[in-house]
């Protein structure tokens, strides 16, 4: 099987990690966060995936994508490897997920991971799944991760060859840090 260069993986977790912490997730940055519906859920997955043409029952099938990804981020940051590979194997199978070499107009042609028959949602479904498998599988130097601070779902890239990271950005990890500092300094 052609392979795809890793470049085109990189980019669709980005991309996979945007949808989950736009459209999934409970808190961030220790704050609640409101559940998104209607124009808002179709503005947010609009501007997420740069794609004007989203209706609400595409936004909500995004939504519904974006928290399988979840599902198996959190099984993975759990080390619960068995179960994020049923997981994965299953949202393989549903995604319908098969290589398929495609050009548009006089672009050269490339592989994608779904049939031409695709719509954008199982596009991404195939895609998706397709990437996360290999970063989990074929272990490239590509970690999603759970941010480890309280009250924080966002989800992150960690591409670092030491895969040391924890947190969603500075500004969790800020506050975990500050939060150690006061314990200490009360004592605690
Ligand atoms: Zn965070």
């Amino acid at each position: 099987m052609v392979d795809e260069p890793d470049g085109h993986h990189a980019m669709r977790l980005e991309t996979g990690v945007a949808l989950i912490n736009a459209l999934t997730g409970d808190h961030v940055h220790g704050r609640p966060k409101p559940a998104l519906g209607g124009h808002d859920l179709v503005r947010v997955a609009a501007e997420t995936l740069g794609n004007g043409q989203i209706d609400l029952l595409t936004a909500e099938r995004l939504r519904n994508l974006a928290s399988r990804l979840r599902e198996i981020i959190e099984s993975l940051s759990r080390r619960e490897h068995d179960e994020a590979a049923g997981l994965l194997n299953r949202m393989l199978e549903d995604s319908k997920a098969r290589p398929s070499l495609q050009r548009h107009g006089e672009q050269s042609w490339h592989l994608h991971f779904h049939g031409p028959e695709a719509d954008l949602v199982q596009q991404w479904a195939a895609g998706l799944a397709v990437s996360v498998a290999a970063a989990f599988g074929e272990h490239i130097p590509h970690r999603v991760g759970l941010c480890a601070a309280p009250r924080c779902d966002q989800v992150y890239i960690d591409a670092s060859q030491a895969q040391i990271k924890r947190f969603c950005g500075l500004a969790c990890q800020n506050r975990v840090k500050a939060a150690a500092y006061r314990a200490r300094r009360s004592g605690s």
